[in-house]
């Protein structure tokens, strides 16, 4: 199953399965399955009785499993990254599909290597407590269009590791990735502990609410996560809730506009800005701000658009309609109000494919809905500061904080700011890079829990003393 017909052949979409389209073209991909409650009953059954073979494994088993697991995604990699090019859109190129592809496998094997050893609490002499983690039985990951594959792997490795049985609900944008992902993984674990099923928000909703479930791990909106901490109540369900973001970046009068330019491109428009941690406001003190303006406009113009599956290409369209018409109403109301338009701005609607051109929208007003909502697309909008605490005010203004950046050539400056600001991740030079060793997650309405490192790894079971 390594090839890209292979993958596609895998996923059985049966009669009424649902044509997914390439973003860029418009082309059909392939057919999703549409799973009903019925289908997802027998799934969350199946993780259930898997589950427990799986959870009297050893660590080191199963970490042995999720290792093959690794190598039979690297075997795969070429295709799965051509499947995210023609489902998602992000090319080939750049941070695109291959990064995409190689990180799922990084992650698993990342995973793998924390150390997860008894711990000791007291041992005095009178009293002798040690936590181990238990798993928790069976877990529900339900993910977002964005970064498919490896957003369903950061999910899915840690519970995996901790004796846990999984079952996916990916996006209805995106399945086709996911399908493909578990199809490749389920080549070398033991049948039963990874299921998926395909469909809707209300497959979403019936799994985030099921009784055999006993923890979620949801990616995806703060609306939708909003709706799921109150239908998962009823039955005290765990929850890791990775929720929507519209972080903030501080440039301080000390910066070097040309050294920071393309952290700052990466940081707003990986993936087209579709990314929770993603730049998705600028704050540059008025000192610098014009030489900002231009460095960014400089490397944005340079930068190719197009079909992913062309080399040559390091950006592609958005995903989907519903996420191109966000991007152009707020442009478009940020024209309207006056803002410079120093890039892009005006998308050919008639052209085949949700191709929104690189924008980047100064002296705007910093109320304006395109600065304090989350755009989660090509357009960055650039504020205008004179006074430090007023620009720290603003990125914590608003009832998100999952990621924020400060910029600056010295480093304990930046990092003085960087402890006032209210966000989970708060990068120095660079903004929204991810690694599977650092916790990450987010504050406010951004969610809460984090995934990665040994916290991401225990949130996946359930703490037992024992005690004497
Ligand atoms: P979304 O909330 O619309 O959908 C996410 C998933 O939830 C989909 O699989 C969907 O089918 C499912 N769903 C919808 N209604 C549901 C319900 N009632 N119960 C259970 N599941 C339901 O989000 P999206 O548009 O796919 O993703 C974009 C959002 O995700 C952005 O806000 C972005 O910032 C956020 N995001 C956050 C992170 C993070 O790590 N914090 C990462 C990626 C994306």
């Amino acid at each position: 199953m390594n090839t890209y017909e292979e993958l596609l052949t895998a996923i059985d979409a049966g009669d009424n399965g649902r044509p997914i389209y390439d973003p860029a073209t418009g082309d059909l991909v392939g057919h999703a399955p549409q799973h009903s409650v019925a289908d997802l009953n027998a799934a969350v059954d199946a993780a259930a009785s898997a589950q427990k073979a799986w959870s009297l494994l050893s660590d080191a088993d199963r970490c042995d499993y999720l290792q093959r697991a690794a190598d039979a995604i690297d075997a795969a990699a070429p295709a799965l990254a051509e499947l995210i090019t023609r489902e998602q859109g992000k090319p080939y190129s750049g941070p695109g599909s291959r990064f995409e592809a190689g990180a799922c496998s990084t992650w698993l094997r990342v995973t793998c290597s924390h150390d997860l050893s008894e711990e000791t609490v007291v041992d005095d002499g009178e009293t002798h407590a040690v936590i181990n983690y238990r798993p928790i039985g069976v877990v529900a990951a339900i993910g977002p269009w964005n970064w498919p594959a490896m957003i369903t792997i950061w999910q899915i490795a840690p519970a995996l590791r901790m004796g846990n049985a999984v079952v996916v609900k990916p996006s209805e944008y995106t399945p086709l990735t996911v399908l493909a992902l578990v199809k490749i993984l389920n080549s070398v674990l033991p049948e039963g502990v990874l299921q998926i099923v395909s469909g809707d928000g209300s497959i979403g909703a019936a799994l985030t609410t099921h009784e055999k479930v006993g923890k979620v791990m949801f990616t995806g909106s703060t609306a939708t996560g909003r709706r799921i901490a109150e239908s998962s109540g009823a039955s005290v369900k765990r929850l890791t809730l990775e929720l929507g973001g519209n972080d903030a970046g501080i440039v301080l009068p000390d910066a070097d506009p040309k050294a920071i330019a393309e952290g700052l491109f990466w940081g707003a428009f990986i993936n087209m800005g579709q990314t929770c941690a993603a730049l998705k406001r600028l704050y540059v003190h008025d000192s610098i701000y014009d030489a900002v303006c231009t460095e960014l406009t400089e490397l944005a113009k340079q930068m190719p658009m197009g079909h992913g599956i062309d080399e040559t290409n390091v950006l592609g369209p958005v995903q989907n309609k519903m996420q191109f018409d966000i991007v152009d109403n707020l442009v478009t109301a940020a024209k309207d109000s006056g803002a410079r338009v120093l890039l892009g701005g005006e998308p050919d609607r008639d052209a085949p494919g949700y191709f929104f051109p690189l924008t980047l929208i100064a002296d705007i007003s910093p109320d304006h809905p395109l600065v304090v909502q989350e755009q989660f697309g090509p357009a960055l909008p650039i504020v205008r500061y004179t006074d430090l605490d007023w620009a720290i005010e603003q990125a914590n203004s608003l009832d998100v904080g999952l990621g924020a950046s400060v910029w600056s050539s010295d480093r304990d400056k930046a990092r003085e700011v960087a402890t006032q600001i209210e966000a989970g991740t708060i990068w120095i030079n660079s903004h929204g890079g991810v690694d599977p060793r650092i916790p990450f997650g987010g504050i406010k309405q951004s969610g809460y829990g984090v995934e990665f490192g040994v916290a991401g790894l225990t949130s996946l079971g359930v703490p037992q003393v024992i005690n004497g």
